[in-house]
């Protein structure tokens, strides 16, 4: 039989987990494929990239991932990295209150206080705020349809200094962009869950039922790094099916409803295509293929980031801060976004005489750190912690970062965009699927599902090329 030939365009964690799941359905179901996966970059991992500062090796992107289904532990574990699995030391984290350091309240959910009279929580809101909050379920607050915006939502319930203090910077730290755009559906479906329970939002919340036993495994990274993660994905491939600094100009219809995929080296003609790339990537490869659905890709906004890590000497401070690390609401003039004690946070990257920080900087509408260089960068970010933190040295050693596009945002009106984008992709008479970040969810465990989703439903369009007696078999461990 001669060998069905798919190629994977984006050697991000999606693009990886989708060529495996190509992989594996072609050995278990006996249909020889050849999966070849085009990237732009010299490496694999997308917005996953593990580096040495000062001698340890950290995440400059992805840093943990937060696992909900426990089979991406499967998938961890089929990749033989168990023993590389590391837990987080500490989870809670801090809120910048303007003068100093709040830890986030234990019992806040996405950042909404369940219980809003908390002494933790008053001192973020303060009385009027608190209090404000507290009567959200006697007042009659905004109902909301899923697509509709989280900000205003949030504001009418629980008004806007929770919102702005709590919920925003929380947001801040998962999207990189503010509440009043994101789409409640998209970024919160719990919300919409809690007032399906109770017409009040906080009650609802609070009647939440705890997950099932073993149902969230909670926050992992591997010591190693999460690149490692994207590296044993890639290993899963012939070596010589992995092009590596070879970006994709365009795809057009080829032969025989085959299509032709021009890289930088020339054109190939595919049986099935997936592109793992950020919306306006796809956007711009499908300009010939697919003109409306292109249209529609480039509607989806990105954030940019940078990120810069730091060693400091141990003496900088006159206490190791304690808590995993802390966000900073939106204000004039902010600089750092979100701040890790990445040595707090990951006891395997503790060394004696060094504290090590990784802050975040940017975010939706605010390029600046992708506008100075990185000697600026660093100042102003060092400066920024010497408020947060007390730093009284200049660190030993930094490491830039920026990330453009870094996060797409769920907008409001997200659910209906991505409806649309699967309609018109189902519709495409050209077997082509699209997976990522952009569509399902940002965090790493989702974009490992989409992969996996997205090449089963390749396998599935490419109808009598593989056969119906073998598809829909259960597959292992990797979903
Ligand atoms: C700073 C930062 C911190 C984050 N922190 C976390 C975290 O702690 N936990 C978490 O779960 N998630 C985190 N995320 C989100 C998560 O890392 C990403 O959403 C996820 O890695 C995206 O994977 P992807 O494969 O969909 O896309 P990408 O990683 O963007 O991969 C797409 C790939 O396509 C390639 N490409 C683009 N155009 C072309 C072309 N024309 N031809 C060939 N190749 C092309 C790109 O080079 C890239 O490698 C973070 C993201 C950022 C930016």
């Amino acid at each position: 039989m001669t060998p069905l030939r798919l190629a994977v365009v984006g050697a991000g964690v999606s693009g990886l987990s989708a060529a495996r799941e190509l992989v594996r359905a072609s050995r278990e179901e006996g249909v020889p494929a050849r999966v070849t996966v085009f990237e732009v970059e010299d490496r694999v991992g997308g917005r996953v990239l593990s580096a040495e500062v000062r001698g340890q090796r950290v995440d400059l992107g992805a840093e943990s991932m937060l696992v909900r289904d426990p089979s991406t532990i499967d998938t961890v574990r089929s990749l033989g990295l168990e023993g590389e699995l590391v837990r987080p030391g500490t989870t809670s984290a801090s809120i910048w209150s303007g003068r100093r350091l709040v830890p986030i309240p234990k019992g806040t959910s996405l950042g909404v206080p369940l219980h809003p009279l908390q002494p933790e929580v008053v001192r973020l809101l303060g009385p009027r705020g608190s209090l404000r909050a507290f009567l959200e379920p006697w007042l009659l607050g905004p109902t909301v349809t899923p697509d509709d915006p989280l900000g205003p939502f949030l504001v009418g319930r629980l008004g806007e200094v929770a919102v702005r203090r709590l919920v925003d910077p929380l947001l801040g730290g998962v999207y990189a962009g503010p509440a009043e755009l994101l789409s409640v559906g998209a970024v919160a479906p719990h919300l919409l869950a809690a007032l399906g329970r109770d017409r009040s939002l906080l009650r609802g919340l609070r009647r939440q039922p705890p997950p099932p036993p073993g149902g969230v495994v909670g926050f992992i990274s591997l010591r190693s790094g999460l690149q490692t993660l994207a590296e044993k994905l890639a290993d899963s491939l012939e070596p010589s099916s992995l092009r590596l600094a070879t970006p994709v100009k365009g795809v057009w219809p080829g032969q025989s409803g085959q299509m032709r995929v021009e890289a930088d080296a020339g054109a190939e003609e595919f049986d099935g295509l997936v592109l793992a790339l950020p919306a306006p990537s796809a956007a711009q490869l499908l300009q010939a293929l697919a003109p409306e659905l292109s249209r529609q890709l480039r509607r989806q906004v990105y954030s940019n980031v940078a990120t810069v890590t730091l060693a400091y000497p141990e003496t900088a401070v006159d206490r190791r801060p304690t808590g995993s690390g802390f966000l900073v609401p939106r204000f004039p003039g902010r600089v750092v976004t979100a701040c890790t004690f990445m040595d707090q946070k990951w006891p395997h990257l503790r060394r004696p005489g060094i504290l090590l920080l990784r802050a975040s900087a940017g975010g939706h509408g605010d390029d600046w750190p992708l506008e100075v260089d990185d000697a600026t960068l660093v100042t102003s970010v060092h400066t920024h912690l010497r408020r947060h933190l007390g730093l009284r040295q200049v660190p030993l050693e930094a490491r830039v970062q920026r990330w453009a596009p870094a996060l797409p945002q769920y907008r409001a009106g997200h659910l209906a965009w991505r409806d649309s984008v699967d309609a018109q992709v189902a519709a495409l008479p050209h077997p082509v699927v699209l997976a990522g970040a952009a569509y399902r969810g940002v965090g790493m465990e989702a974009c490992l599902r989409d992969g996996v989703r997205a090449a089963q439903a390749l396998w599935q369009r490419l109808g009598p090329a593989v056969p119906m007696e073998s598809r829909g078999q259960a597959a292992d461990g990797h979903r």
